[in-house]
C-alpha cells in the first residue's frame, strides 16, 4: 500500500504554523486539534521544521516555562524526514524506525501535501493483518 492510498481516505490537509509563533501557541493548537506534531512552513507553504510534543516536553524541562514564551523557531527540528505519496507504507515506517520519530511529512512539488503519523501506520498495518487473516481462513474453508 502507498502513502497515496492512506491520504485519500484521511485527507491532505495538515494543521500548520509559521516560526514566529510562539511556542505557548503551538501548545494550544496542538491540544484544541488533539495532535502530537505541526509542521512550521514558510509563506510560500515550504516546510522549515517540525515540533512535536517531545521537543516541547525538552524545552520546558530545561528552561523551565520560560520556553513557552519562544518563537518555535528556537525550538523546532529543522532537518525533517519527508516522503512522498508513491512511497509505500513500510518505507515509511522504516523512516520512523531509523530515526525514532512518529510523524512523517509528505511532500509534493516542493510543498506540504498532507502527514502521515505512527497512528496512520499502525492502522494499515492491522486492517492489513486482518486481511491476511481473512484469506487465509477463506483458504483453509475451501481445502
Ligand atoms: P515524534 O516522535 O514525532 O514526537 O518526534 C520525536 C523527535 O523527532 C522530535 O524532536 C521531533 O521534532 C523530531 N521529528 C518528528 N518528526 C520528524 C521528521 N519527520 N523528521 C525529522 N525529525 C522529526
Amino acid at each position: 500500500m502507498t502513502v497515496a492510498a492512506i491520504l485519500n481516505e484521511k485527507g491532505r490537509e495538515v494543521i500548520t504554523e509559521r516560526g514566529g509563533a510562539l511556542l505557548l501557541q503551538v501548545c494550544q493548537t496542538l491540544g484544541t486539534n488533539k495532535i502530537g506534531a505541526m509542521v512550521i512552513v514558510d509563506a510560500k507553504g515550504h516546510i522549515e521544521g517540525i515540533i512535536s510534543e517531545r521537543d516541547i516536553v525538552k524545552a520546558i524541562g530545561r528552561e523551565g516555562p520560560d520556553a513557552l514564551n519562544q518563537p518555535v523557531s528556537q525550538i523546532m527540528t529543522k532537518s525533517v524526514v519527508t516522503c512522498t505519496e508513491e512511497e509505500t507504507v513500510n518505507q515509511v515506517m522504516q523512516k520512523m524506525s531509523s530515526g525514532r520519530f512518529r510523524h512523517v511529512p509528505v511532500v509534493k512539488d516542493k510543498k506540504l501535501n498532507g502527514l502521515i503519523s505512527i497512528g496512520d501506520v499502525v492502522k494499515h498495518r492491522i486492517a492489513q493483518v486482518e486481511m491476511e487473516a481473512e484469506h487465509m481462513r477463506t483458504y483453509i474453508a475451501m481445502t
